[in-house]
């Protein structure tokens, strides 16, 4: 539940308050506002219910929160989250585009995606190491040397890098060299792997299973809230449906809808969404129109040799034709890129 608190209290105060919702074996989680503090009681509820904390000083009210996730909903925190990486802002009014390749393939061909998109705008490095592949005889990832090779270019480009952590058991690893973790859709419900990406509190990326509803999906990420760790940004990357001319069906509407459900941050991949280099500019224009804080877009040198997701890979021209673009569709709805 959401215990409102008197406005201009005390620290003392407001730590009598959370005593008292921890004397109840419940965790309070805390959102400052300008005026006011609100304190999340999360846990067992019922513990609470015929305590009145209402009479308890500092306390204004106490309000049920209705939907299943708590800590990532607007009930819970009415300001847009603001995740600070390396002095750029996600989740303000810049919109920031991740670019690089789907899986890093050698020390060179980092760089070879990774100036240019530097060049056009990009602002983080995006590669993966380690793959989660839908067959066992794919490519599966250079592992810590595909790092080291993302630890290069960062130094290189200065620009900060999103990797894929795919097992619980790489997580100090991979944490180690990036900046950003990617859970990947096919990990969306890998509840265990969440729950260590919670207690790390780096900033984390979750990405929407391939058949995860919305509900599910912010459920994902209270499991990483509710570990402490709120540096959360969603990424809607497709969903399957019937549709077959596009890898996925990108659900543009999971933009709105979760920005009117959540606080957090809302990014779009739309290389993974439609599995087409051809759809990937429309589908990033129409999703800064949507409103999205920022983009997930794959870019390769040369995609015809790509060891992962070639077909649906710019190549650097087209992406920076394409951050032209993105630029005054920003501007129009009141941001920039
Ligand atoms: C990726 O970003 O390369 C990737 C594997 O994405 P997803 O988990 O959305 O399929
Ligand atoms: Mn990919």
């Amino acid at each position: 539940m959401i215990v409102v608190l008197k406005p201009y209290l005390k620290p003392e105060e407001i730590k009598k308050v959370i005593e008292r919702i921890e004397s109840f074996g419940l965790r309070a989680h805390i959102s400052e506002g300008k005026e006011r503090t609100i304190v999340g009681a999360i846990g067992d509820e019922r513990l609470l219910a015929d305590q009145s904390l209402e009479s308890f000083p500092g306390v204004e009210k106490v309000l049920p929160i209705l939907k299943p996730y708590k800590l990532v909903s607007r009930e819970f925190q009415q300001h847009n989250t603001i995740i600070e990486i390396g002095g750029l802002e996600i989740g303000g009014k810049k919109i920031h585009v991740m670019a690089g390749p789907c899986s890093v393939e050698s020390r060179d061909q980092v760089l070879e995606s990774a100036l240019p998109a530097k060049q056009a705008g990009a602002t983080f490095l995006r590669g993966g190491a380690f793959k989660p592949r839908t067959s066992p005889y794919s490519f599966q990832g250079l592992g810590e040397e595909g790092l080291d090779y993302l630890a290069h270019a960062r130094k290189v480009t200065g620009m900060p890098i999103i990797t894929e952590v795919l097992d619980p058991r790489d997580l100090d690893l991979v944490a180690r060299y990036s900046d950003v973790l990617q859970v990947g859709a096919r990990n969306m419900q890998n509840f265990k792997l969440l729950t260590e990406v919670g207690k790390l509190g780096k900033p984390v990326m979750l990405k929407r299973g391939l058949s995860a509803t919305i509900q599910e999906f912010l459920l994902s990420a209270e499991y990483i809230a509710a570990e402490g760790n709120r540096k959360i940004i969603l990424c809607e990357r497709g969903i399957r449906t019937y549709e077959t001319e596009t890898r996925n069906t990108l659900d543009l509407s999971a933009v709105p809808v979760l920005k009117q459900l959540s606080h957090l941050p809302v990014f779009i991949d739309p290389s993974h969404g439609t599995g087409r280099w051809d759809l990937v500019a429309p589908m990033a224009l129409a999703a800064v129109a949507a409103g999205a804080d920022g983009l997930l877009i794959e870019v390769h040198s040369n995609p015809e040799v790509a060891l992962s997701d070639g077909p649906q890979s710019l190549k650097p021209k087209k992406f920076a034709a394409m951050m032209e673009d993105l630029k005054r569709v920003a501007a129009a709805v009141g941001r920039e890129i």
